[in-house]
């Protein structure tokens, strides 16, 4: 065995209350695109950069473009409630083990900056969805929820509307400008702070408000597990440069 999975095994098998704070690269592992991503077919079809376009004022002034970006690179096909087939986006082996520890009663929450709810699915309880969730959307007019699905239903609308109202429907996910949801803030660094292991995955770390919450760790053992650097190398118990379903896969619970 690898001696820093080793590490890692030992790690977790001491550990009583670990939590998981996770970044894109835990969703993009089970083919979710990563939306911040740019290449070339990009600039030929979008005027503006990611930022902007997933940006409060961007939403509020042109509401169909939005969608037009939503619909092709975050509500994607195969990640909807009804998804099924060949297409459908299906949790990895880190959202697996992660709900394992919880079931084992080995973790206490995991801490996602994803939005796919793919940690949910893999049977995961105790998620804070810091950017919000694509499978929760409501009314702007008379605050009827929704699901993904209705969203998805009503993609060639341009903007989807109530079927109650008829109110446009804003996605639950947050946006540039947008403050994050006070309770899931609070609920994620009670978390941290309670946490003896803090396994941070997928996530090179640059992205704020959310990347300085791992300050409030004042556990054991902080591990840090991504393809590239990160911001915090210097200051984790173990880095390991790896994939974070190949990662997890390898420990026993
Ligand atoms: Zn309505």
């Amino acid at each position: 065995m690898d001696e820093k999975i080793q590490k890692l095994q030992e790690y977790v098998d001491e550990a009583e209350k670990i939590v998981f704070f996770g970044g894109a690269g835990v969703s993009t592992e089970s083919g979710v695109p990563d939306f911040r991503s740019e290449d070339g077919l990009y600039h030929q079809k979008y005027k503006y950069p990611p930022e902007v376009i997933l940006s409060h004022s961007f939403y509020r002034s042109k509401p169909k473009d939005f969608y037009d970006f939503y619909y092709e690179k975050i509500l994607v096909d195969g990640i909807g409630p009804d998804a099924t087939g060949e297409d459908e986006i299906k949790p990895n082996k880190a959202h697996l083990k992660l709900a394992e520890m919880e079931q084992k009663g080995k973790l206490l929450a995991v801490v996602t900056q994803n939005i796919d709810g793919l940690h949910q699915k893999a049977g995961s309880k105790r998620v804070y969805e810091l950017h919000g969730s694509i499978h929760r959307n409501y009314c702007e007019s008379c605050g009827k929820f929704f699901d993904g699905g209705y969203v998805l239903k009503h993609k060639a609308d341009g903007v989807p509307k109530c079927d109650a109202c008829g109110g446009e429907i804003k996605p639950d996910v947050v946006l540039y400008e947008e403050g994050l949801d006070q309770k899931t803030l609070e609920g994620a660094v009670r978390s941290i702070a309670e946490a003896d292991l803090l396994i941070i995955g997928g996530t090179s770390l640059a992205v704020y408000p959310a990347a300085g919450l791992i300050d409030y760790f004042r556990g054991k053992h902080l591990v840090l597990i991504n393809k590239s650097k990160t911001e915090r190398d210097q200051v984790a118990d173990l880095v390991i440069s790896d994939s974070i379903g190949e990662v997890l896969d390898q420990i026993h619970i």
